[in-house]
């Protein structure tokens, strides 16, 4: 079987005309994220949010286009949006970035939901998934009404943080998310296969996203905490720019503060004018169970110090503590399974943290609108 490449698929969209535009998809940089993998083709059309479900039809061209080219073995398109698309939203149109950092104004994102905050890390294994699992709980045990959402698709952990088994179901158009230690829960997880190939998670992230935020039954929550992939590059980047984020919490260890993970980490945020709310810094130190005697196991110490020369708030210290990861790996966060443990308030204190710097629910008017559609 021929080999189909990314020039020919390219040459097939070119035939595609945009008739808002009168020309051809690939020469108005419509097409984005093109990847062919054993002649199976993925690419998104990037349409201005006021087109809407509209530009279905050019979407099914570009598809059919795709489908004629020898050798193809399947073609899947979908439609995604973006601001800066052709005829994207006009300077100060709703959809357009707004005059500042923080300052996105516009209509309510998201109905129903309050504010999301973004957990995200520069690099995997630090922690992420655990602190934003801990934080949507001490979130809800501070008295706000709480969604999560475990949005690593590379590596979905809520499910087994939460050791759910459960899966969403549907309530009329919209997925129930899954309830569970008084949170609503969703995860990546749940809609993608275990084995689905890692070059099929990139591209799929998107709209996963989109959907996960908008045909999700979310509605009453003060927040959403989501769960970002690990890492600061594009993917993060474009997550962090379709999501109505309120604002980022940077989660590292000491070493990779002391690096420059978390400052790559504050800079896209800050590219997307995302307010970054803090860091909060895991596996701080070691607390000897038997004798409580402290450790700085890293030798580190000066995160606070670090912090502020990145010029970032620093949210709080979270211990490195075996009960933190037995309670994680049983199913059963740390904060749910000893609301009263010192441990609980840390996370409880970094809680109020962040909801206070979100404008204790007042943080309506750093909601950028929704951006994104299908
Ligand atoms: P990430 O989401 O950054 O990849 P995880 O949250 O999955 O990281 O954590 C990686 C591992 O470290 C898990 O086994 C988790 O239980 C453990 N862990 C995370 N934070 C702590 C902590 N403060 N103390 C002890 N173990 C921790």
């Amino acid at each position: 079987m021929p080999k189909v490449t990314d020039a020919q698929v390219l040459e097939a969209l070119r035939t595609v005309i945009d008739p808002d535009h009168a020309a051809d998809i690939v020469s108005l940089g419509m097409v984005s994220g093109l990847t062919v993998r054993d002649n199976n083709v993925f690419f998104a059309i990037e349409v201005p949010p006021s087109r809407g479900a509209a530009a279905e039809p050019v979407r099914a061209a570009a598809a059919a286009a795709v489908d004629r080219v020898p050798g193809v073995v399947s073609v899947t398109a979908v439609l995604t949006a973006h601001r800066d698309s052709p005829g994207g939203a006009a300077p100060g149109a709703p959809g357009a970035p707004g005059g500042g950092r923080g300052r996105r104004q516009g209509p309510g994102a998201l109905p129903g939901i309050g504010a999301v905050v973004a957990v995200a890390s520069g690099k995997g294994g630090v922690g992420k998934s655990t602190t934003a699992a801990n934080l949507a709980l001490a979130l809800r045990v501070n008295g706000l009404k709480v969604g999560l959402l475990d949005a690593d698709i590379y590596g979905p952990s809520v499910p087994r943080l939460f050791a759910i088994t459960d899966r969403p179901v549907a309530d009329g158009e919209k997925l129930r998310p899954v309830e569970c230690q008084g949170l609503k829960v969703m995860s990546m997880g749940f809609l993608v296969e275990e084995d689905m190939p890692m070059i099929w998670r990139g591209p799929m992230v998107q709209t996963a996203l989109q959907q996960m935020l908008r045909d999700v039954a979310w509605a009453e929550i003060d927040v959403l905490v989501v769960d970002l992939p690990p890492g600061t590059g594009d993917a993060q980047l474009t997550m962090a720019q379709q999501v109505p984020l309120a604002g980022a919490v940077i989660v590292s260890t000491p070493q990779d503060l002391a690096l420059i993970d978390a400052r790559k980490g504050l800079n896209m945020f800050r590219r997307v004018d995302v307010p970054v709310l803090g860091i909060i810094e895991n596996m701080s130190y070691y607390q000897c169970p038997a004798c409580g005697h402290r450790a700085e196991v890293f030798g580190h110490g000066g995160a606070r110090a670090e912090a502020e020369r990145l010029d970032l708030p620093f949210l709080g210290a979270v211990p490195l503590d075996i009960e933190i990861r037995v309670t994680s790996d049983a199913g059963l966060p740390i904060v749910a399974a000893q609301p009263d443990s010192a441990h609980a308030q840390v996370y409880r204190e970094i809680a109020r943290t962040v909801w206070d710097r979100l404008g204790g629910g007042g943080a309506a008017g750093r909601r950028p609108p929704r951006i994104v559609i299908e």
